[in-house]
């Protein structure tokens, strides 16, 4: 009697060929996807170095409005400022109140002619902004210019860990013996809401700034800085 041979090790030997070529095509594939990636990692897409966010707290100290520096107002924030401070800007025909304001609060300007176009920069009294009132608070805070609403978040400052840290002060009742921490000049500047970690002093109960509103600050500094006339500003007349 002649049979045909049975079924089950035929399907076995056919099981083995789909597997073997199945597992050397899965193979062949991964290899390929590894070596597109490069140096045979594959590809993770990273966010900024601050992804998880950032440790800050205006302790509201001023020494951002202390530092040995300029403050320079874009047009509409001039206006801004003045409407807060009660200057009618309405009454076109009367430019008393415009020069009041000016001599009173702004030391330079770079003007094409025409003042509500003018950018200009911010006077100093007695080692500070003129804005900084005796309690050492800033006495337009709601309206503050974007240079300073937006610090500490500068481009300059948060573009990697380094600049973070080298922007950061202790404060000064604040005694740290045998570390590199630094303390705030009026020359150097720094600010102590900001918190490295590296030292842990007064890290319990910072707020964490998230990754999203430091991005937003920092764009929002980057445009202004984009916009700021630095060419025209080396012939600026400056009135201190
Ligand atoms: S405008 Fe206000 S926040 Fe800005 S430097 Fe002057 S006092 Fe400080
Ligand atoms: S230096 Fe820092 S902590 Fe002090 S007022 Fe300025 S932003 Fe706030």
């Amino acid at each position: 009697m002649v049979t045909f041979p049975s079924a089950t090790p035929y399907l076995h030997l056919m099981t083995n060929i789909f597997l073997s070529v199945a597992v050397t095509f899965l193979l062949s594939n991964s290899c390929h996807a590894l070596a597109q990636s490069g140096k045979g990692k594959p590809f993770v897409k990273r966010g900024p170095w601050f992804e998880d966010g950032l440790q800050f707290d205006c302790t509201g100290c001023g020494k951002c409005c202390k530092v040995d520096g300029d403050v320079w107002l874009a047009p509409e924030e001039t206006e801004t400022i003045m409407t807060h401070l009660g200057y009618d800007q309405s009454n076109n025909n009367d430019e008393s109140y415009i020069e009041e304001f000016r001599k009173k609060y702004i030391r330079a300007e770079v003007t094409n002619g025409n003042q509500s176009e003018s950018w200009v920069c911010l006077k100093r009294k007695e080692g500070a902004c003129i804005f900084l009132d005796d309690a050492g608070q800033c006495s337009i805070y709601d309206v503050r210019p974007v240079q300073c609403n937006t610090y500490p978040f500068w481009p300059s400052i948060v573009q990697n860990r380094g600049a973070w840290e080298q922007e950061s002060v202790l404060p000064d009742n604040v005694i740290e013996e045998g570390t590199q921490a630094r303390y705030w000049s009026p020359e150097l500047g720094g600010c102590e809401g900001i918190r490295t970690n590296k030292s842990g002093v007064g890290n319990v109960g910072i707020s964490l700034i998230a990754k999203e509103e430091i991005e937003l600050k920092k764009k929002a500094a980057k445009k202004h800085w984009k916009r700021f006339p630095v060419d025209e500003i080396k012939q600026t007349t400056w009135f201190l």
